[in-house]
């Protein structure tokens, strides 16, 4: 079965099979996306993607239930630019030490922080570990931009060339595309990549290998990172059909382990 939390009654949660549930708590954000696209991008791509995933897929290997989305995440580097929303790094831990908390108590044993948002995965990979501690849990962290979640996807499609898919980009203007068109402003779209310093050279960049603590205004003045001039809604339909089956796979081998 695959559900929605807040679709189910108190007695259908807590007659959930828990030794084979897992919660996925979506965590997004509400920032800056340049001109182009609106501060929802990544909170709208998220629950589009889920919306998709329950519609045209099954679970036989037990029960997935998706928790209310968090709309606002850790977007503090986006600060600067207007209509930005975001948690400290404090509040934004104790949040979601507290639902993951909650849902523990419910009973269930496997927790999946799915993520939509770069700003959020340092958080989410920390505390994925004091969840393990703090309640028992086995904890996941679903994430696609510092993974190789999209590559597959990719193939084919991307025609940014030396731009990278990563923020307002190729990527996610396709996605925003055929999800909410009426909500891009593709006449507004510019292609920017980072810095030169953040971009060549050897050790430091935006993308590693060794991290820097930027932020956005430091990189680039358009608040894109990418090429979203290369973005198509008939691209944005085939990443999210590669999404939701790439998505089925990797939830299915959550489901394997048992630690
Ligand atoms: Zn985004």
């Amino acid at each position: 079965m695959i559900a929605k939390w807040e679709n189910l009654t108190r007695d259908e949660i807590a007659a959930i099979d828990k030794s084979t549930a897992i919660v996925l708590l979506p965590t997004a954000a509400t920032e800056q996306h340049g001109a182009h696209l609106p501060v929802g991008t990544d909170s709208i791509i998220l629950s589009t993607l889920i919306d998709k995933f329950i519609e045209t897929e099954t679970f036989d290997d037990g029960t997935l239930i998706f928790a209310p989305q968090l709309c606002i995440g850790k977007s503090n580097e986006h600060m600067g630019f207007a209509g930005t929303l975001t948690f400290g790094t404090q509040t934004y831990y104790s949040m979601l030490h507290d639902i993951a908390g909650a849902i523990a108590k419910s009973g269930f044993k496997k927790l999946v922080l799915f993520n939509s948002h770069g700003g959020n995965f340092d958080m989410l990979n920390m505390i994925s570990r004091d969840l393990r501690i703090d309640f028992g849990m086995e904890v996941f962290v679903f994430d696609w931009w510092f993974t190789t979640f999209w590559n597959k996807g990719l193939e084919g499609l991307k025609e940014s060339g030396k731009y990278g898919v990563f923020h307002a980009c190729e990527l996610e203007t396709s996605l925003m595309l055929h999800a909410r068109p009426e909500t891009v402003h593709m006449e507004l779209a510019v292609d920017e990549d980072p810095v030169e310093c953040l971009r060549d050279n050897d050790f430091v960049t935006v993308f590693g290998p060794y991290n820097v603590g930027w932020k956005t205004s430091d990189v680039t003045k358009s608040g894109v990172i990418g090429a979203p001039t290369y973005a198509t809604a008939e691209k944005g339909k085939k990443l999210f059909e590669y999404a939701v089956k790439e998505l089925k796979d990797i939830i299915s081998a959550f489901a394997k382990t048992n630690y």
